[in-house]
């Protein structure tokens, strides 16, 4: 009773499980940052009163991020039994325990796993799928292919594009960022004459740029049919995004690195980008994403996911300014049906929650102690 008046009971948490995996990726990635041979993964289960349970993975960037992540969540485990399991009142219950050390990196992993798992554990006590659930309908979502593609040689580069549109891929994500300017323009050449004229290439910097240099390169690769221009420099200079912005016509992309929707609000305030993606774990899970894609509904903005396609594409299905859904393989191994890609679209699911579920045996494999 609150105030004299009745406040029904949510579900609670009964169980948490999180276990680390690390899991070989069928293409390593080399960006301007790291190169990435295996995709050290979070899975978190969470079982709510009544029985349903609730799956949700993040991915961890590195083994010891993850391992942090894991040991953060193993020692919180035993204090969210009993807790409220209503996401929003996960969220405040979270809060002030991640408050000191800063609402990201680690934290933010933990917070966004549990979330996503409470998420898919409320859809499948209510028999629905997690799309539903934010009400709206299952969708096929168009995805590009953003596996691979790292800084290699442009004539390998050129071979691996035409690999990456089997499954009708209507767009790959090449890296860019090579040594010099030339290297660069190169690859994106050698990537551009393989790919069909219809087919969208996204090219992606990884921050690795200075401003005056992301001015130079940005402006040489304008006439080269790009999709987009992805973080050029720093992710959070939103100064230099904004003139950035006035110098070219192709689309500048940025906002995998916002983290939770406050950041969104600022760049899009500044009007310093033309699209917007967004990563469901530094977006605070399917709770932040909410509220990302209602600002950039707001602002009329495209909006695009990063990694974890699984749970991106119901949330994409469920976003007013759907764009572009990231298809990364990199879960493909661990899950029981792992997303399938035809004609270019996202099989919408069908089933309840968000289709995430483990393959128990590969887990058991690739599990870190
Ligand atoms: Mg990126």
């Amino acid at each position: 009773m609150h105030w004299g008046v009745h406040v029904p009971d949510t579900p609670r948490i009964h169980h948490v499980q999180g276990r680390l995996v690390r899991v070989p990726m069928t293409r390593p990635l080399g960006t301007s940052a790291a190169v990435v041979t295996h995709a050290f993964l979070l899975l978190v289960d969470l079982q709510i009163d009544g029985g349903s349970v609730g799956h949700g993975y993040i991915f961890c960037y590195g083994e010891a991020p993850g391992r942090a992540a894991a040991e953060w969540l193993r020692r919180l485990a035993p204090e969210l039994q009993g807790q409220s399991a209503a996401p929003k009142n996960l969220a405040e219950w979270l809060a002030p325990r991640m408050r000191l050390v800063g609402h990201r990196g680690v934290a933010s992993m933990v917070t966004a796993a549990l979330d996503i798992a409470a998420w898919d554990a409320h859809s499948h006590a209510c028999g629905v799928s997690l799309a539903q659930m934010l009400g709206a309908s299952p969708a096929p979502i168009r995805a590009y292919n953003s596996n691979g593609l790292g800084l290699v040689d442009a004539k390998i580069a050129a071979i691996e594009a035409e690999v990456l549109l089997e499954g009708g891929f209507g767009g790959v994500k090449m890296r860019l960022g090579r040594p010099t300017l030339e290297q660069d323009l190169e690859a994106v050449r050698a990537v551009r004459r393989i790919l069909p004229s219809q087919c969208h290439l996204m090219a992606d910097f990884n921050q690795a740029l200075s401003p005056a240099e992301a001015s130079r390169r940005c402006c040489a690769l304008d006439d080269e049919g790009l999709a987009w221009i992805e973080e050029p420099v720093r992710h959070d200079d939103y100064a230099t995004y904004a003139l950035l912005r006035t110098k070219i016509r192709t689309p500048l992309q940025i906002g995998e690195n916002f983290q939770g929707p406050s950041a969104m609000a600022q760049a899009l305030a500044l009007r310093c980008c033309d699209y917007v993606m967004v990563d469901v774990e530094r977006i605070g899970g399917v709770t932040g994403w909410i509220d990302a894609s209602g600002l950039a509904a707001a602002h009329d903005v495209e909006l695009s996911s990063h990694l974890m396609p699984e749970v991106s594409a119901q949330l994409l299905a469920a976003s007013p300014t759907r764009h572009w859904l990231e298809y990364v393989d990199w879960a493909t191994p661990i899950l029981k049906r792992p997303l399938e890609i035809r004609d270019g679209y996202s099989v919408p699911h069908e089933g309840h929650g968000t289709g995430v579920e483990w393959n128990e045996d590969a887990v058991r494999a690739f599990l870190v102690e």
